[in-house]
């Protein structure tokens, strides 16, 4: 067998057991039920056991209560599928609602992946601006005039958006939207399974949730609710084929992302009702990050998890240091603190979600001490003993 081979029959996570504050990472931990149900489904097409020709009927493993019952209650809409991922259920709706050429409203927070969606579609997109550094709030009411001059097939709000954690009026947003008669997505990649949202109290007609991001799946899957008068559209059938939908190409999540999903939702519904903690957890750490002179950006107070935090001091260091923007990651990972992307200083998106305010102490205690490890005396005097050497 060739080493890469070889190698692939050995694969390890470098960041097992670690405290875990990356924002991509925190809502995709598995529950316990989870990972034992990953074992037991881990076979290909282990859920299709007893299907009779639909995924979403599937009644052992029981897909069909999930899909039909669990998830429309949670998402409090009237119809829901499973997606591959937040991504693919945006191109769906776009892709079911709008023709080449179509024009769509989003706002300019939104996450890359809904550009990509709507260039696979063809469509034109004008983006909400947002008030820029530092806060990048989107007033949802400056959807208005764009909508008046567009005329679009749809109009988009990332909730919250990937960068920030900002959360815009969604609620006045729903509004508007019924004022002009235009289908309202709602991207809640990084809200659905970890703070309570409802499609129908926001007055959205779409709501859009990652199974790996927020709902504590191994993913890649996504979910989607709809008001009941989009399913025509956007889960019709094929001609040849009854029961299979046309835009999931016949069924979507099989085996381990969805028997994951499943397995973790108790938990996930349970958990969004904790949300008040976790937003009190949230702007402790800000607090106590911005105590060490960091600055953090997006909304204040902040209302989510996700933190995007300024820390120009870590930047400082790195340029003195041999291992340039490395040196943060080593000495996190030295410390057992899995989180910034390896390499980056000059500002680090961190989450809060997973880690217990123990951690986050710890965490903050880190800082606190790399900081004074490399204060300027001391990396002055290592450089020069460098450059000497
Ligand atoms: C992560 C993310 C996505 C993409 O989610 P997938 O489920 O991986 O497609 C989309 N939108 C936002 C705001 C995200 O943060």
């Amino acid at each position: 067998m060739s080493k890469l081979l070889q190698k692939l029959t050995r694969l390890h996570k470098s960041h097992k057991d670690l405290i875990n504050i990356m924002p991509l990472q925190t809502g995709g931990i598995l529950s316990d039920a989870a990972r034992e149900a990953l074992i037991e489904f881990g076979d290909g097409y282990s859920v299709c056991d007893f299907c009779l020709g639909s995924l979403c009927n599937i009644a052992n493993p029981p897909v069909r209560g999930f899909v039909h019952e669990l998830l429309p209650e949670f998402l409090g809409c009237e119809v829901a599928t499973l997606t591959y991922g937040a991504r693919d259920a945006m191109f769906m709706v776009m892709h079911s609602l709008a023709e080449p050429g179509d024009s769509i409203i989003v706002d300019a927070n939104r996450h890359y992946t809904t550009i990509v969606a709507a260039e696979r579609v063809g469509l034109n997109v004008f983006e909400v601006p947002h008030s820029d550094y530092p806060e990048f709030r989107i007033d949802v009411n400056d959807y208005v005039p764009f909508i008046e001059k567009h005329n679009p097939k749809l109009i988009l709000l990332t909730y919250p958006d990937g960068n920030h954690g900002n959360l815009a009026d969604a609620t006045r947003l729903g509004e508007i939207a019924q004022e002009y008669d235009v289908p309202y997505v709602l991207n809640g990649a990084y809200s659905v399974g970890r703070m309570p949202v409802k499609m129908n109290d926001i007055g959205a007609d779409f709501l859009v949730g990652s199974g790996h991001k927020s709902m504590a799946s191994a993913g890649p899957c996504g979910v989607l609710g709809m008001k009941r008068k989009w399913e025509g559209a956007v889960l019709r059938k094929s001609k040849i084929y009854s029961n299979k939908e046309i835009e999931l190409l016949g069924c979507t999540v099989r085996g381990v992302p969805l028997i994951t999903l499943m397995a973790s939702f108790p938990c996930v519904k349970e958990r969004v009702n904790y949300w008040d903690k976790q937003v009190a957890k949230a702007q402790w750490f800000s607090g106590e990050l911005e105590k060490l002179g960091f600055k953090q950006l997006g909304e204040k107070p902040h209302r989510h998890d996700l933190l995007h935090i300024e820390t120009p001091m870590f930047y400082d260091i790195s340029k003195h240091v041999r291992e340039r923007g490395y040196f943060l990651y080593e000495e996190l990972k030295h410390r057992g603190i899995w989180g910034p992307q390896p390499g980056i200083t000059k500002a680090l998106k961190l989450s809060s979600f997973a880690a217990d305010e123990e951690q986050l102490a710890f965490v903050i205690d880190s800082f606190k001490t790399i900081l004074s490890k490399y204060s300027s005396y001391k990396v002055a005097q290592r450089w020069g003993k460098e450059q000497a050497a």
